[in-house]
């Protein structure tokens, strides 16, 4: 039984402030839910936020680690830093790092094994440019992503990792996958991870969908077959909107 998982990406859009007050929004209305709660925001609220959330069903994650534990990187945060205070999870890859930040499948890889390294559960995103997918590559992009971010990542390991299938052109764009797209994609990537693993493994592993993920659509994108939760956006920064998200 895989336990579906919504989770929100603030990006660079709430202040500390306002974090606290949307936490403390939310906690009463999401804690019937089935699913697993999620939000991921920047560095500097994280320590206030988990916090906001103690006693209540609501996670918090980072949007970003470095691979290193220490060292002279200046600006960035490791994930001692985040395990100490009490990060659950860590989003990697995101097409928004992967486009600005130079991020690789190499460094997510890294970052992939220090994350589970410290036990901080980490999201790793994949999906296609709009070109790549006008051009028949989604499955092979998704492929050799999936392939480098789980180099030499232990069989044991598998299931702790979430992946966020999240097509590009989808990401903040208010246009979606088609649910059933969505899904054969995500099928698709569960049979990459049986390939590299197994059947039993591949069936345990987390395949969120990302892009333009609403409260008018969650329940079609919930309903299918391999889709274990949505990664969101812009819906996400809206309490009440989040809370529809979390109870769809
Ligand atoms: C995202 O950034 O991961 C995302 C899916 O954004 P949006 O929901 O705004 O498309």
């Amino acid at each position: 039984m895989r336990i579906p998982i919504i989770a929100g990406n603030w990006k660079m859009n709430m202040t500390i402030k306002e974090g606290i007050e949307f936490i403390g929004k939310i906690k009463p209305s999401v804690k019937g839910t089935d699913v697993e709660v999620l939000i991921c925001a920047p560095y500097v609220m994280l320590k206030d936020l988990v916090e906001a959330a103690k006693g209540s069903n609501v996670k918090i994650g980072a949007e970003n680690m470095h691979y290193e534990e220490k060292g002279a990187f200046t600006g960035e945060i490791s994930p001692l830093m985040l395990k100490e205070i009490d990060v659950d999870y860590v989003i990697l890859g995101h097409s928004e790092r992967r486009q600005y930040y130079n991020e690789t499948d190499e460094t997510v890889n890294k970052k992939l094994v220090k994350a589970l390294e410290f036990k901080i559960s980490p999201i790793v995103c994949v999906g296609e440019t709009l070109d790549q997918r006008e051009g028949d590559l989604t499955k092979d992009v998704c492929k050799v992503q999936i392939e480098g971010a789980f180099n030499n990542i232990n069989q044991d390991d598998v299931e702790k990792i979430v992946i966020a299938y999240e097509p590009i052109w989808a990401i903040g764009t208010g246009k979606t996958a088609t649910s059933e797209e969505a899904n054969e994609v995500i099928m698709y990537i569960r049979n990459v991870i049986k390939g590299l693993y197994d059947e039993e493994t591949s069936e345990k592993v987390r395949i969120q969908y990302g892009g333009s993920v609403k409260p008018s659509n969650v329940e079609e994108i919930m309903n299918e077959s391999d889709i274990d939760g949505a990664l969101v956006g812009g819906a996400s920064l809206k309490a009440d909107s989040f809370v529809e998200l979390v109870n769809f």
